[in-house]
């Protein structure tokens, strides 16, 4: 049986609905040899994750890792970072205006949809947060929970969605901002999603400043956009990743794990981890 992994997965630290030490418990148990964390602008779930996978002993490999927020001529581009330094102090700076950032915004769309009439506070949304980085996934989740939304896909599609009336976006840094964050933090940067992002364009020149990788398998690419970025992948001479995306419960990805990749994906991201 080929070997199954997954290096795209979001726990409580951000707006998975999971605890690292369930998702760590529950990759385990799906029989998965490798499971990389990588949160929305934190890394607060890497610790836990580490000691549970230690001391359980299933052999289920852990890679930190990291989904940064960046904007590009008005794109949310996604710059993954693995293997970083969690001390690095840049790094933690970075990370703490980013949560500020999404703080504010949490703030000033729960203003506007009260200000519209949905019955909603930031209080509400901070609890299901749970004091991991707080997104729109929360507010989805307040709305679902008080009435005004069926489910968190259709809170996204009517009101917090790109183009929606209470969209308001991210105040975060550049690609390149962001890929000298992860490089001088140690890591391996790697382009999240490009498919989604749709910022092809400026691959080459991200390249230059240190992008590592390519996410070609991810749920929300086709098989022609798979084979579009395993090709530029490979152009370039940059690594390939890829995962679920996996959120938990009540969100529209795929089964943890189920993305089929060759080996070769783990086993050449390990190595490059252990380039540093
Ligand atoms: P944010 O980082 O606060 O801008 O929120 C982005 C997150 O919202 C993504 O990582 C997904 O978890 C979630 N999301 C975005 N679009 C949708 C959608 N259409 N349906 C469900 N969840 C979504
Ligand atoms: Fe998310
Ligand atoms: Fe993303
Ligand atoms: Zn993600």
């Amino acid at each position: 049986m080929d070997v199954r992994f997954d290096l795209h997965v979001h726990t409580t630290a951000s707006d998975g609905t999971f605890t690292p030490a369930e998702i760590v418990r529950y990759a385990a148990s799906e029989g998965l040899v490798a499971l990389a964390i990588t949160d929305h602008d934190s890394i607060g779930g890497i610790p836990e994750a580490l000691s549970v996978a230690e001391a359980d002993q299933s052999g289920l490999t852990i890679i930190p890792g990291v989904e940064l927020s960046a904007v590009h001529e008005g794109h949310d581009v996604h710059i993954l970072g693995y293997f970083l330094d969690h001390t690095d102090e840049t790094l933690c700076r970075h990370l703490s205006d980013l949560r500020t950032a999404r703080l504010n915004r949490a703030t000033a769309i729960v203003e506007a949809l009260t200000a519209a009439g949905y019955e909603i506070s930031i209080d509400n949304v901070l609890a299901l947060s749970g004091g991991g980085a707080v997104g729109r996934s929360h507010v989805a989740r307040a709305l679902v929970h008080n009435g005004h939304a069926a489910d968190v896909s259709d809170a996204f599609r009517r009101l917090l969605g790109r183009g929606k009336p209470f969209y308001v976006p991210k105040d975060v840094r550049t690609p390149s901002e962001v890929l000298a964050v992860v490089v001088d933090a140690g890591g391996t940067p790697v382009l999240a999603h490009p498919g989604v992002t749709g910022v092809d364009d400026l691959i080459p020149a991200l390249v230059d400043e240190g992008l590592a990788g390519l996410e070609a398998y991810h749920p929300e690419h086709d098989e022609v956009q798979r084979d579009r970025y395993l090709g530029l992948a490979e152009e370039l001479g940059l690594l390939v990743t890829g995962g679920t995306d996996y959120h938990g419960i009540g969100a529209p990805n795929p089964a943890l794990g189920s993305i089929e990749m060759p080996a070769d994906v783990l086993t050449e991201l390990l190595a490059a981890g252990r380039r540093g």
